[in-house]
């Protein structure tokens, strides 16, 4: 399931948000044959991703980009308001040794040499745009650590996926926020439920994003907020295509076509590629 559950815990003195993305990480483990490891490092951010667009107000647009010198390359999570997410990486067939501890090592594939951007496009003039530097490379970490520096949000992150040879088991997060008000007893506890929450893939194996915050949260002064989907989908088009290859330029354009006859251009996010003779190359410099 693709699911957001969005909270208030000890009375209204700290956010819960508790998403689930193993379907649409299953779906891009088929789309863009991702290694178990590349698989781990989408989810967790495309997790993130998913925390990003719930937040946005009014009709917006998100990207981030993760860039820490490691085999994956880039990571780019993009989306909209309504809670729609799609992303990539530069690597997909990334694989490094298991850690000491057997698990994924999504650090070394992110490296931790770089930045974490964020911009969000609410159509004003200047889009905001934050950014902060990569603590370890394992993502939630590095989640938190931007939002306190550039969004001035203090949280707790965790992000996990559990993959087997057969595809994506469990994938999802939890991020906590503290609100002002939160005192350093409720700091405590949530602390310490962030830390049972610590193997939050394995845990989203067997309960579902209801499940784990009536259980954890539950007792604690609680309100749930919302339970919404979170949608996984492409947003390209003949037009967003078109208006790319106008942004090329013609010169480039048509030396592509001269060596091998058409135009071909392949969208990063969903891998749909589109086909351009060169007619129809022409009309759209006849537009
Ligand atoms: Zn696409």
């Amino acid at each position: 399931m693709n699911k957001i559950l969005k909270a208030l815990i000890f009375d209204k003195n700290a956010r819960v948000t508790i998403i689930d993305t193993t379907k649409a990480v299953d779906e891009a483990i088929k789309t863009h044959k991702f290694s178990p490891l590349a698989a781990a490092v989408f989810g967790r951010a495309l997790t993130a991703g998913g925390y990003i667009s719930v937040n946005l107000k009014g009709k917006s647009k998100f990207s981030m980009i993760i860039k820490g010198g490691g085999p994956v390359g880039n990571v780019v999570v993009t989306g909209e308001s309504d809670n729609i997410v799609r992303g990539f990486l530069s690597n997909p067939a990334v694989e490094l040794p298991l850690r000491e501890d057997g698990k994924l090592n999504v650090g070394g594939a992110v490296g931790k040499d770089g930045h974490i951007w964020v911009i969000k496009d609410y159509g004003l003039k200047e889009p905001y745009r934050g950014s902060s530097q990569l603590v370890s490379g394992e993502i939630a970490e590095d989640f938190a650590h931007y939002l306190l520096k550039s969004e001035g949000i203090r949280s707790a992150v965790v992000l996990g996926v559990k993959v087997d040879k057969n595809g994506v088991l469990a994938s999802g997060g939890v991020i906590l926020e503290a609100m002002p008000g939160i005192t350093e007893n409720q700091l405590v506890m949530a602390e310490d439920i962030m830390q049972n929450l610590s193997s939050i893939s394995s845990i989203m194996q067997l309960k579902t994003i209801e499940e784990i915050f009536d259980f954890y949260f539950g007792h604690l002064n609680s309100e749930i907020l919302s339970i919404e989907d979170l949608r996984y989908e492409c947003n390209c088009s003949k037009e967003r295509i078109e208006n790319i290859i106008k942004g090329l330029g013609k010169d480039e354009v048509y030396d592509i076509i001269k060596n091998t006859g058409k135009f071909e251009i392949t969208c990063q996010f969903c891998l749909k590629e589109y086909t351009y003779s060169k007619e129809e190359v022409d009309k759209l410099w006849e537009m």
